[in-house]
């Protein structure tokens, strides 16, 4: 059946997502799973987004606003910008679609990171655009060697900052330093799904380049720090003009009724933001301690997630940690044999994470 296939579609290596854990349970016969795989809110969904959601329910016989005209005012008050800045999508994987299906010519090429987010590599891949990836430098983007890939044809860079899997980020000094040396020409995604988690003086404020009507788009998701995963939420943000361009590729109902309701009511509840704050930091500095008591090597993270090189095959831990009920996220996909990521969860995970990978690595010394 290969012949019937575009040749671009054979070369993509379908995104592996982390294990469900129904699934899990299913498959190992175990009653207590905990997924730290997805970098999901372990805190669960906002109350709010939920009981907005529950009194939607009677009226998703009707299609959803294709505008979400609520949602993207609600964003516009909440960001200072206007609501004509904003394209709404299902998850913001889908805005990274809409992005290059919009803006990337077939001849011409994107610039971003290796071991980066999957999906820009698969999303270009999907529609046939090239794509050049520069080393990280230090588990860092290398912003440097990415300008040194950019070429005629480049249109488009992606940045994820922080970025995923790694958890490092960029300064706005290289920030400054790299726009101020890319030609005019190419437009720059910050994609800031962990944003919410920065906890550092020197990250960029890309917002400010975006008002400045710079050539920006900046990326947003609820499926992190909202804990609306499941819900399939996020949106973009530019100049209105870069906006009306990209409303022309998205498909009309692509954010469904749920969705609008659960993050507009998502925004409003700033409580549950600074919880699930407190809650990563604090998580991440107990997992940081105890790794260090292991002796383990690992990157400080700016996001909800931590790197952890744990001296064996990561595909080996993975699968022993998966034994006792604990998912993790293995790294084979993005070359990184030795790690494993593991997500922040509630202390009590975070324990139970700590406790059987001791263990697991005990038993393999
Ligand atoms: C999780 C993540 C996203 C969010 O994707 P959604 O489609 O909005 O769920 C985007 N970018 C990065 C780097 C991520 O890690």
């Amino acid at each position: 059946m290969k012949e019937l296939v575009r040749s671009n579609i054979l070369n993509v290596k379908a995104y592996v997502s982390g294990k469900p854990i129904e699934e899990t349970k299913r498959q190992l016969g175990l009653r207590e799973v905990i997924k730290l795989a997805s970098n999901e809110n372990p805190l669960g969904p906002s109350p709010k987004a939920v009981s907005a959601i529950k009194k939607c329910l009677s009226g998703i016989n009707r299609y959803p606003d294709s505008q979400g005209f609520y949602l993207k005012r609600r964003l516009a008050r909440h960001l200072s910008l206007d609501p004509e800045n904003f394209i709404l999508g299902n998850g913001s994987d889908e805005l990274i679609d809409i992005i290059i299906k919009t803006f990337v010519e077939p001849d011409e090429n994107i610039v971003t990171s290796d071991t980066t987010f999957l999906e820009y590599e698969i999303i270009a891949q999907v529609n046939d655009r090239k794509i050049k990836k520069a080393p990280l430098r230090y588990f860092k983007y290398d912003l440097a060697a990415m300008l040194k890939l950019v070429d005629k044809k480049t249109k488009l860079v992606f940045i994820a900052n922080p970025n995923n899997p790694t958890g490092t980020y960029v300064t706005k000094y290289e920030v400054a330093d790299f726009l101020g040396a890319l030609p005019d020409s190419i437009l720059v995604v910050f994609d800031e799904a962990y944003d919410a988690f920065i906890d550092v003086d020197d990250y960029p404020d890309s917002l400010a380049y975006l008002r400045r009507k710079k050539k920006i788009i900046i990326l947003k998701t609820f499926s992190k720090s909202y804990g609306l995963a499941g819900l399939r939420l996020g949106y973009a943000m530019a100049e209105r003009e870069l906006v009306s361009y990209m409303e022309r590729v998205r498909q009309p109902f692509n954010v469904n009724m749920l969705a609008q309701a659960g993050g507009i009511a998502a925004l409003d509840d700033k409580d549950f933001i600074k919880n699930t704050r407190r809650l990563v930091l604090k998580g991440k500095d107990f997992i940081y301690q105890e790794l260090s008591r292991m002796g383990l090597g690992f990157l400080p993270s700016a996001a909800n997630f931590v790197l952890v090189d744990t001296g064996k095959d990561g595909l080996e831990i993975f699968k022993a940690m998966l034994k006792f009920g604990v998912i993790v996220r293995q790294m084979k996909q993005y070359g990184l044999k030795d790690f494993i990521r593991v997500t922040i969860g509630t202390q009590k995970e975070n324990e139970r994470f700590i406790r059987v990978l001791r263990k697991i690595l005990k038993e393999k010394n």
